[in-house]
């Protein structure tokens, strides 16, 4: 079911289910399960040619819950999932679940 949260409700829950740092956040991709965390999108991004990062500078907070980093999805595609208010954006943002924690 689609719930509408702010970012501060989402990082909540994602601190009381991973703890206090955001590289240990992991999401989950609706689409293929990947279970990505706030370090692997720190190294996927890493690893991106220079000149890729420069047209499209990204940052693990944009990308974290938003995008699969081991498929095409993007988190705007599936209607059903949570949507997050994020300051300075000015509309509701979809974003992934959170997995599991026993995938950590
Ligand atoms: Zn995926």
């Amino acid at each position: 079911m689609t719930r509408m949260i702010t970012l501060d409700q989402l990082h909540d829950e994602a601190r009381a289910r991973f703890g206090n740092n955001p590289q240990d956040w992991a999401y989950q991709c609706p689409e293929c399960g990947d279970v990505a965390t706030g370090s692997d999108v720190a190294h996927a991004l890493s690893q991106r040619p220079a000149a890729v990062a420069a047209r499209n500078p990204l940052t693990v907070s944009q990308i974290l819950g938003q995008r699969c980093i081991a498929c095409p999805a993007r988190a705007r595609e599936f209607p059903h999932l949570d949507r997050a208010f994020v300051h300075g954006i000015g509309r509701p943002v979809a974003v992934f679940p959170l997995a599991p924690k026993e995938t950590q």
